[in-house]
């Protein structure tokens, strides 16, 4: 190799380092959507609204499959002693959240998140007790997704381990992220996940490295749910893709 080239190289592995660990490019997910608003509730339409005026790079929503099909947000099994999973549309349709909304369905979320192409929806798809069902939810909402046109604003996350093997299987391009913090970044990455969405708490104390190891791999990483400037600044400095947080403005104000 001649000195032109030696040095060029060098460039480029230099710029890659400094592209990889050395620039805080943090982006902010919101928490079940931006509602820590006055009007707003966690997982409502407002939440996505406030998420989508703010900027954020995501609006995390948890979604259930009820036992008529429709894909709705909530975070909880049970919404006021109402189980999602074996309830109808029409029984949860009655019910309101604490700032009067109905629970949305996905299909009302993406009707908003479709007037713009900036804030991604960050959908975890919760576990459905058993293997069969969370095929069927994976399927569903990857259905709903796709008859909407608007895959390339999405990122799915999920607990189980089933539905994100589910969500790879369908399309090898879906960005799936794996929650549930047992999985090493070398697992994942010979899974084919796009990346790590692990608890504070496994990736400060348990698994210091994971998040190197992870961007090493090329796996995106987004740690949650991050919400005290201590926190925040930890997770900046070791120059992690994501924060997910109860506090986007506060973050914002860090990263400012
Ligand atoms: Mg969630």
């Amino acid at each position: 190799m001649n000195t032109k080239k030696v040095f060029l190289s060098t460039l480029l592995l230099m710029l890659f380092a400094i592209s990889s660990y050395g620039s805080v490019n943090t982006q902010i997910i919101a928490h079940r959507g931006f509602w820590d608003k006055l009007g707003s509730a966690q997982n409502s339409v407002s939440s996505l609204r406030n998420a989508i005026d703010f900027g954020a790079y995501g609006s995390e929503l948890d979604v259930h499959l009820t036992r008529d099909g429709y894909v709705v947000l909530n975070h909880d099994d049970k919404y006021q002693g109402v189980n999602i999973q074996e309830a109808t549309y029409a029984e949860l349709s009655a019910l309101r959240l604490a700032n009067g909304e109905p629970l949305p369905t996905l299909q009302q979320y993406i009707e908003v998140a479709k007037t713009q192409n900036r804030t991604k929806l960050i959908v975890e798809i919760k576990s459905h007790h058993s293997p069969e069902a969370d095929v069927r939810v994976a399927n569903a909402v990857v259905n709903v997704i796709n008859d909407s046109g608007i895959a390339d604003l999405v990122d799915y996350i999920s607990f189980s381990a089933d539905i994100c093997k589910e969500l790879i299987k369908l399309n090898p391009q879906h960005r799936v992220g794996y929650l549930n913090g047992d999985k090493s970044p070398q697992e994942l990455k010979a899974e084919g996940y796009w990346g790590l969405d692990y608890n504070k708490g496994t990736l400060h104390d348990d698994h210091p490295t994971w998040i190197k190891e992870a961007k090493e791999l090329g796996l995106t990483t987004n740690v949650w749910t991050v919400n005290s400037l201590e926190e925040m600044q930890y997770f900046l400095q070791q120059g992690v893709d994501y924060i997910t947080t109860d506090h986007p403005e506060l973050l914002k104000g860090l990263l400012n």
